[in-house]
């Protein structure tokens, strides 16, 4: 392994200007779950790491409404938080099935999503709570809708300097729920055959007034399915509307066949996985 530098930064500034010094030869570390293997297996080198634990701002677990969550915040300490429990629901599924405990206590959900696999399970539940990226680095900051941040596999929209600050998740609206579930083939410690996310948001007649879906490990990049929303808005959150929301998602992926399934097995898979999710966010959605 190419040897690097180690810095834990204690603030923004520092960040930046470790990041703008070496250009893409340095790289954010959070709970290098997946950097640290990264490095070791040769898939790049760097020149420097630098730490983002220590810098206040991406430590923040702030619910006021909205949910603003600091790029360094471990999975854990987010499902431990009773309120965020409550409030979001859906963005718990995904954060409980990552690796294991130690996995979950050292890793954030900014750096799954800035790893950009489309297997990342946290990717998926971010799209349909309509969440944001705030990017920030020493030319400025700029703020990403999360569907918009992935651009290929391992890719996203993060130019050399920049560094993801923080995540906003909107205070969800009054009849919303949402749900995430993916299949793998034991119960835990691998990554996703395929996965879906789905938020339901009803009126006080029970009728749909949004619907987002988004499918994790079934084509290059997490799949943001808006044709699924322009079928189920307006209409009632009922199984035969569900079974054409998994038609329209088994249409619209472009999965990979490999070790963990088939092209066919992912399209079933995303098909079945949005019905389920519908159903499971529509009950929430109910349940308040
Ligand atoms: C045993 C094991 C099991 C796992 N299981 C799962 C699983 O079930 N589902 C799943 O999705 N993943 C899984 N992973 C992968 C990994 O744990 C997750 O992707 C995790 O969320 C990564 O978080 P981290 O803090 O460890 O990231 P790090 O390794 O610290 O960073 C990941 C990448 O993001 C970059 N980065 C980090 N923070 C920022 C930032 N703020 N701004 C810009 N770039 C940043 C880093 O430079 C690096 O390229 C597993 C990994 C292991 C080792």
């Amino acid at each position: 392994m190419h040897p690097f530098d180690y810095v834990a930064a204690t603030s923004i500034a520092e960040v930046n200007s470790i990041l703008a010094q070496h250009g893409n030869r340095a790289r954010p570390l959070v709970g290098g779950t997946d950097l640290l293997v990264q490095l070791r297996g040769g898939r790049f080198d760097l020149d420097a790491v630098v730490d983002i634990k220590g810098v206040p701002e991406a430590n923040v677990l702030e619910l006021n409404g909205a949910l603003k969550m600091g790029s360094a915040v471990p999975l854990a300490v987010m499902y431990e938080d009773q309120a965020v429990r409550d409030a979001y629901p859906g963005l718990i599924d995904c954060a409980e099935l990552i690796g294991g405990i130690q996995i979950q206590s050292r890793a954030s959900m900014a750096a799954n999503l800035c790893n950009s696999t489309p297997s990342g399970d946290t990717i998926c539940p971010m799209i349909v709570h309509s969440a944001q990226v705030n990017i920030t680095g020493a030319n400025g900051d700029r703020t990403v809708a999360v569907e918009d941040f992935c651009t290929g596999p391992g890719r996203n929209v993060l130019e050399d300097g920049e560094w993801v600050l923080d995540i906003v998740f909107p205070a969800p609206a009054s009849g919303f729920g949402a749900a995430y579930e993916r299949f793998i083939p034991r119960n835990e410690m691998d990554i996703a055959v395929a996965g879906a996310a789905s938020s339901v948001t009803l009126d006080g007649s029970g009728k749909i007034t949004d619907a987002l879906v988004a499918l994790a490990s079934v084509g290059p990049t997490p799949v943001f399915v808006t044709a699924i929303t322009d079928l189920l808005v307006g209409k009632e959150p009922t199984e035969e509307n569900f079974v054409a929301a998994g038609k329209i998602a088994y249409d619209a992926v472009s999965p990979i066949s490999d070790m963990r399934g088939t092209i066919e097995q992912r399209r079933h898979l995303s098909g079945v996985l949005t019905r389920r999710t519908l159903t499971k966010a529509t009950e929430r959605a109910k349940a308040g």
